[in-house]
């Protein structure tokens, strides 16, 4: 590999690496992230790449973000045609002033999609590039959502294979539909006698004793991730931002130049850091308004800088936000600290040993440079469902209606200054029908798929003709295993798929 290309280092230490093995590893091995070394200092044409179509967009985004890869036109290409439900991926609706984002129009209805259905592509060229011929399989605890998408990004994925385990009973019956009828060669979905907790434990101790005992050293096949610590799933999340730029300036809602605000529901800080590298590549990005649910970590954090976890975990009607520790944040906190990795490392440290750190105050104003801070309550969530469905026809989901809610209140703030502002919506409204429908006076009696049906009948929107199609597909997944056994289960299946 040439020395050009070794450009990604972790967070937390200076040895470095090249963007495909980057990939391939998922997590430096001492535990930080990686991140572009001297990433503001990234030449990009970002007004050429706004005139581009949004496939040729993402081209030139992840050509720029990660060089080493030779011919990303196919990738982008083998991930994202005719996949999506419009050719522009991710769509952008005028709702009153502002304008929201659609994220949610691929083949499973979540935002995860955006990442995933690129991922696959990234692991298996970076495998060619960087001479490896052991069988990659993914190993993912899911809490709903990122099962199914990563299932569908890498099912029948050459060099592939997955294996995906989720909490029986601790999933919606749609989120469970979706993953046990998964079909593929290369896929298997075991059920948890556990919560999302001992899901993720176990996962997390199958790499541990995996990397301990090398179990899987010579037998050609090694284990990765797909989570959202990965590079490769970030990098795909910066395009979309270049997508809504363009649409507003072709609307004539903008001039060149002009900023545009975001507002983003955040859980792992992966959404909104995309936000940040894409305003590192030049695109006019004005405010980035982080938006929480009750689980408020972050709010406190961007307005006192200090990160302190050490409360009560709420569950809420938008649970893909309910997070207590999120994990990019290391990122922008690298960034924050001028690339400072003794820095991160040690904020990193106390946070494990203690549950609280406090950054600097130079810190602190560096990231207030950028970034807003709001949540919204779980009452506030629903009232906000009803008043944009009713003033605008608009039927947004629960997470969605938490960054509503604080760009609503963020406009108001002394440091919003006009702009236009945009909301990324991050789930379909059928994803969560019972919410949706209590929140526009629907009725919610019945299973899921009845209420979805219901909330189709209420609004005239259309199901999304994945979920509607769900009920008669055929099981085809029925394991499930104690959660003290996930990692003989792994062993046991790891050939089989
Ligand atoms: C994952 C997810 C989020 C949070 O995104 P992060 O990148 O983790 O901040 C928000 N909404 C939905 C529906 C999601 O699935």
């Amino acid at each position: 590999m040439s020395k050009d290309y070794m450009i990604y280092q972790s967070t937390r230490g200076c040895k470095t690496v090249s963007p495909s093995a980057a990939v391939l590893k998922g997590i430096a091995e001492d535990g930080g992230l990686y991140i572009m070394k001297d990433m503001d200092k990234l030449s990009f044409d970002w007004q050429a790449c706004l005139k581009l179509n949004t496939i040729d967009k993402a081209t030139m985004i992840l050509s720029a973000l990660l060089p080493d890869y030779e011919n990303m036109a196919e990738l982008t290409e083998r991930a994202y045609r005719g996949r999506f439900e419009t050719d522009d991926l991710t769509p952008v609706v005028k709702v009153g002033e502002d304008f929201v984002l659609e994220l949610f129009r691929g083949p499973t209805s979540a935002f995860k999609d955006v990442a995933l259905s690129m991922l696959p592509q990234l692991i298996t060229a970076a495998r060619k590039q960087e001479n490896v011929t052991d069988k990659i399989v993914i190993l993912t605890a899911t809490s709903g959502d990122t099962g199914k998408a990563a299932l569908e990004g890498f099912h029948d994925v050459d060099g592939t294979g997955i294996i995906v385990f989720y909490p029986d009973g601790g999933v919606s019956p749609v989120q469970r539909a979706q993953m046990a009828t998964q079909s593929g060669n290369n896929v298997k979905v075991c059920a948890v006698k556990g919560n999302f907790d001992d899901c993720q434990r176990g996962v997390k101790e199958t790499f541990a004793k995996d990397s301990a005992e090398q179990l899987l050293e010579g037998k050609g096949v090694r284990l990765s991730s797909a989570n959202s610590i990965n590079i490769g799933r970030l990098a795909p999340q910066v395009v979309y931002y270049f997508v809504a730029y363009s649409e507003l300036l072709s609307r004539g809602e903008i001039a060149l130049g002009d900023k545009i605000d975001f507002v983003v529901p955040t859980g792992n800080f992966g959404d909104i850091l995309a936000g940040y590298f894409a305003k590192l590549m030049g695109l006019p990005v004005g405010r980035l308004v982080c938006a929480s649910n009750a689980n408020n970590v972050l709010t406190d954090f961007l307005n006192t800088g200090v990160y302190d976890r050490r409360r009560p975990f709420l569950r809420t009607t938008s649970p893909s936000m309910d997070i207590l520790v999120s994990s990019n944040l290391e990122r922008m906190l690298y960034l924050a600290a001028g690339g400072d990795t003794e820095k991160v490392k040690g904020y990193m440290e106390e946070l494990s040993a203690n549950g609280v750190y406090q950054i600097s105050a130079e810190e602190l104003a560096r990231i207030r440079e950028t970034y807003s801070a709001g949540f919204c309550s779980e009452e506030e969530t629903g009232k906000t469902i009803g008043k944009v469905w009713k003033e605008h026809s608009y039927l947004c989901d629960t997470h969605t209606a938490v960054a509503m809610t604080v760009c609503a209140e963020y406009k108001k703030s002394s440091e919003y200054t006009g702009s236009k502002v945009v909301v990324l919506s991050t789930a379909s409204p059928f994803k969560f029908p019972a919410a949706v429908l209590q929140a526009i006076g629907g009725n919610t009696e019945g299973d899921e798929f009845e209420q979805m049906e219901e909330l189709s009948r209420m609004t005239g929107v259309p199901v999304p003709a994945n979920l509607s199609g769900l009920k008669a597909r055929p099981v085809l997944h029925k394991d499930l295993t104690d959660r003290d056994t996930i990692t003989e289960y792994v062993m046991s299946q790891i050939f089989e798929v």
